[in-house]
């Protein structure tokens, strides 16, 4: 037993900790979770606790379906809405076949692959997210239109906003375990809220945004209200992105900063956000995985005013632009040798580990493959006409699922990076739920539709 597990089985006993939820996601990023006694710890360290996979999204077939969940003891920290004793704590599992080899369906996996690949090029990953989400009243069952729970506006700060209390608590949990939290405040839309990270490694991230998630649904509930993720609930209000800052590291040196060059910005970041336009539209069915998701990125002239929030639209980037999908955020004169790159396009509904597997192999690719990075985008690229953009080469993002969809079927690196079980399992899932909606009368045509015909 290795100090780690030692520390897990001591941290137990002293805590008086009765439930260890065993932690791991499903190929769309939905949590799941299986309790077990302390008793049982040090056999599931060993040998992993054995599910049924079939029963969880994209994981197995039927026939093959006995899967196993080996905790990953560094991941170990106690709930804190369940911290009195008897208590209870969670650990993040890795996902392995009945023959002990990795699952190819756990996207844990994915990116420790996409990670290890990384690695072997000398460089490590590290994120920061801005995580966006609103909190609502309640959640309508019926598909009725929600009530969002403050009239609050960006970084708006009044006495009985629901939004204050809910931040406090939430980031007092979060940092309870082990999750850092840079910013936070009221972001532009009633009820919306965002909370930044601090940046970590990828995996880490990853996980700390999937206890994220779980934590806000928690102190939502217990201030009487509802948070929710989903990409673009209110259509004349922002969606909820959930943008990224990337860097690469070469041992303790950021790789992407480069002393006197243009935006500090070295010929490694370059070719990275080279690579990350180049692949935009491939990945898009993953970050932004909803049919709901392209409501947020919808870029057209008849976008009502307000209601895009800066979501990008348009595969270009810039300094400082944010129209841009990706933008290299203003050099902070203080911090010498920093630089990163914000990915915008992500929303608050994806699936962390395969959406960052997926930026990271786009940016590798460019430095791999040595892509130029063209001149940066200046102007508010919405306010450009589509023939301005064209003459400018700036491509729109894909329009819908379906478009997304056929542009992921066709590529290379989606295919190679998700691996060919969570590639094919996601375009069948991705595919029905496009033929469901397109198949679906909606209230719009109904009220566009049925009065005049
Ligand atoms: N809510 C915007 C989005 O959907 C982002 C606003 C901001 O720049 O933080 O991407
Ligand atoms: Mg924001
Ligand atoms: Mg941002």
């Amino acid at each position: 037993m290795d100090k780690q597990q030692e520390f897990v089985l001591r941290t137990l006993e002293e805590r008086d900790i009765r439930f260890v939820r065993l932690w791991f996601t499903d190929v769309l990023g939905f949590l799941k979770s299986v309790a077990v006694a302390p008793a049982e710890l040090e056999q599931a360290f060993d040998e992993g606790i054995g599910f049924d996979g079939s029963a969880i999204e994209g994981f197995a077939r039927v026939y093959e379906s006995d899967m196993i969940a080996k905790p990953d003891p560094a991941t170990f920290q106690v709930l804190p809405w369940r911290a009195e004793a008897p208590g209870t704590a969670r650990m993040f599992c890795d996902i392995l076949m009945p023959d002990r080899s990795p699952s190819f369906a756990d996207p844990r996996y994915v990116l420790k692959r996409a990670l290890a690949k990384t690695s072997d090029l000398g460089f490590t990953f590290y994120t920061h997210p801005e995580i966006e989400f609103f909190l609502l009243k309640d959640k309508p069952v019926d598909g009725s239109r929600p009530t969002p729970a403050d009239s609050s506006g960006y970084f708006d700060h009044t006495p009985q906003n629901v939004g204050m209390d809910f931040r406090r608590q939430a980031i007092t949990m979060l940092e309870s375990m082990g999750i850092s939290v840079e910013f936070s405040h009221h972001e532009g839309a009633p009820g919306q809220q965002e909370i930044d990270l601090r940046y970590a490694d990828a995996l880490s991230t990853a996980d700390n945004i999937m206890t994220f998630r779980l934590i806000m649904k928690q102190v939502a509930l217990e201030q009487g209200v509802q948070a929710t993720f989903m990409p673009k609930p209110f259509s004349e209000y922002p969606g909820s992105g959930m943008h990224t800052h990337l860097s690469l590291f070469e041992g303790d040196r950021n790789a992407f900063y480069e002393s006197g060059a243009e935006y500090q910005l070295s010929k490694v970041g370059r070719s990275f956000i080279a690579g990350l336009l180049r692949h935009a539209a491939e990945v898009s069915a993953v970050t932004n995985q909803w049919v709901n998701s392209y409501k947020r990125i919808w870029g057209g002239a008849e976008r009502p005013a307000g209601a895009g929030g800066e979501a990008p639209s348009y595969i270009c980037w810039g300094h400082n632009n944010r129209s841009a999908l990706i933008r290299v955020p203003m050099y902070k004169p203080g911090k010498t040798g920093s630089a990163r790159v914000e990915v915008r396009s992500l929303d608050s509904g994806c699936n962390p580990y395969l959406s960052y597997a997926l930026l990271l192999a786009a940016g590798l690719k460019g430095i791999e493959e040595n892509y130029e990075l063209g001149p940066g985008a200046d102007d508010d690229v919405w306010a450009l006409t589509d023939a301005e953009r064209r003459a400018m080469g700036i491509e729109p993002l894909p329009q819908n699922l379906g478009e997304a969809i056929s542009l992921m079927e066709h590529s290379e690196l989606v295919a190679e990076t998700l691996g060919e079980h969570v590639f094919g399992f996601f375009l069948r899932n991705k595919k029905q739920e496009w033929e469901e909606y397109r198949s679906e009368v909606t209230a719009f045509e109904l009220r566009k539709s049925l009065p005049v015909l």
